[in-house]
């Protein structure tokens, strides 16, 4: 084994790590790990420190770490056939299963699935086929598209401007033109504190709808938004959201995508967060929950509505100029049978709304009254613990003092992590579907210690 000296030394002078301060890192000032194992809801890294991952890597990691079922479906798959493509009506048994066992699980108006990598790619492949299928429609004009300020939906170019956040657009020349950006769904966070939560969406939809008419209906192709925002602070939105905003765009023909990275298989106590919240999506992205990051797998669910312009599109122009090497990557696709069978047998999307209760009442009675903690919220196990300087008078910490940063790192001394959110003091959790009431206990524990020793009251 290499003596850790060595592997820290080989990871700052040749290691690109994505979303990282790269020269403090390559200084060797920024803490970095170097993660060995994991087993549940546990990693251990290269030092034997064990931590208790409340974050599920980024929240990806559903069913756990270390899940024997998954490795051994990847290892017989790579043995059998490790790769062959899927363009010209080629498949494998493993891809077309697992189509169909997504499709078996999504809303009833889906069709089709297309397979990428990550979030990210699968967000351009929405983007592409909105454009086209507006192009075969005869409405070239037809190609804006509305995102939300907070919302995250990759970092790619046209995925990176449709995420709402400084960070990702700030010296990459984003977003591109084509993106516009509205409200987000936070009430927490509402331009008026005397804004009741029906006040609150009245105005996100008056928003939205003021946008549309401003830039011409003609013009606006789709509205893309996560069920529960992720990144952006880990938000359910507030009651009668998504009832006020889908006939908005329902009224300008304006297709709606749910990006269920995040909230796909199970995160919000429901399958997918379209139906937890009735939404009737014509795409919806999916990505890490489908294979629980065991292997790089994401998927562009298509509705009827959308695939039957798709299928117009190619009698009329030939097969589709849209494809990755890797789409359907056999692997992958066994990584996610075996990963939605586990979801199944182990009950893990009941546990995710068993548990998520359990642990927003835990840390309602650990951090409730703490006058720092402005809003404990959740959905399922989707959770966050918003900081704030003064609690009546709702006003933030300055991001100079790093809070948010400070108390994630207070918790992993704790043997706890937790993610900071990247806008705001946010501290953010997503553990593991399978996580336990002890394992739950742990995390309240560490975060009400956390919380005490950065900002005693
Ligand atoms: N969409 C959402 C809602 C996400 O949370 C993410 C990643 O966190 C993405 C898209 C991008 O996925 P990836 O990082 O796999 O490209």
């Amino acid at each position: 084994m290499l003596r850790n000296d060595t592997l820290d030394q080989w990871d700052r002078e040749n290691l690109f790590h994505p979303s990282t301060h790269l020269a403090q890192h390559a200084r060797g000032e920024a803490p970095s790990r170097i993660v060995e194992t994991g087993s549940g809801v546990y990693i251990e890294d290269r030092n034997g420190t064990k931590l208790l991952d409340a974050f599920a890597g980024l929240y990806c990691v559903n069913v756990g770490y270390g899940r024997s079922e998954i490795s051994d479906a990847i290892a017989e798959q790579a043995k059998k056939l490790a790769y062959y493509h899927s363009y010209v009506g080629h498949g494998t048994e493993a891809s077309i299963t697992l189509s169909k066992m997504i499709l078996d699980r999504a809303p009833a108006n889906m069709s089709k699935v297309y397979f990428g990598l990550g979030g990210s790619d699968a967000n351009e492949t929405n983007i592409k086929l909105v454009w086209y299928y507006n192009n075969i429609l005869g409405r070239p004009e037809k190609k804006k598209i509305i995102s939300r300020w907070r919302g995250y939906h990759g970092s790619g170019l046209m995925t990176g401007s449709l995420t709402g956040l400084e960070l990702f657009h700030k010296k990459f020349d984003l977003p591109l033109a084509q993106v516009l950006h509205t409200e987000a769904p936070y009430y927490f966070r509402r331009p008026d504190t005397a804004m009741s939560e029906a006040d609150f969406v009245a105005h996100c939809a008056a928003e939205l709808e003021a946008m549309i008419e401003r830039e011409g209906p003609e013009t606006i192709a789709a509205f893309i938004g996560e069920p529960a925002l992720g990144t952006g602070g880990l938000v359910p939105p507030p009651q009668g959201y998504w009832e006020a905003i889908q006939p908005i765009l329902k009224k300008h023909d304006i297709l709606l995508i749910a990006d269920e990275v995040v909230t796909g298989f199970g995160r919000l106590g429901s399958m997918f967060g379209s139906e937890h919240y009735n939404i009737e999506a014509d795409i919806i992205t999916i990505a890490k929950g489908l294979t629980s990051a065991y292997a790089p797998l994401s998927g562009s669910i298509v509705s009827d509505k959308v695939w039957k312009i798709l299928e117009q599109g190619t009698d009329e122009n030939g097969p589709i100029g849209h494809g990755w090497t890797y789409s359907a990557h056999p692997i992958g696709a066994a990584a996610g049978i075996a990963n939605l069978e586990l979801v199944d047998s182990l009950g893990l999307v009941k546990n995710a709304t068993a548990m998520g209760t359990y642990m927003k009442a835990a840390l309602q009675d650990a951090l409730g009254d703490h006058p720092n903690v402005g809003d404990i919220r959740g959905e399922g196990l989707l959770m966050a613990v918003e900081l704030v300087e003064d609690r009546s008078a709702r006003t933030f910490f300055d991001p100079a003092r790093k809070i948010g940063p400070t108390l994630a790192g207070e918790l992993l001394k704790h043997g706890v992590i937790s993610r900071a959110m990247p806008q705001g003091d946010i501290l953010g959790f997503a553990p593991p579907l399978c996580i336990n009431q002890a394992e739950i206990d742990t995390v309240v524990r560490a975060t009400k210690a956390a919380i005490d020793a950065v900002l005693p009251d």
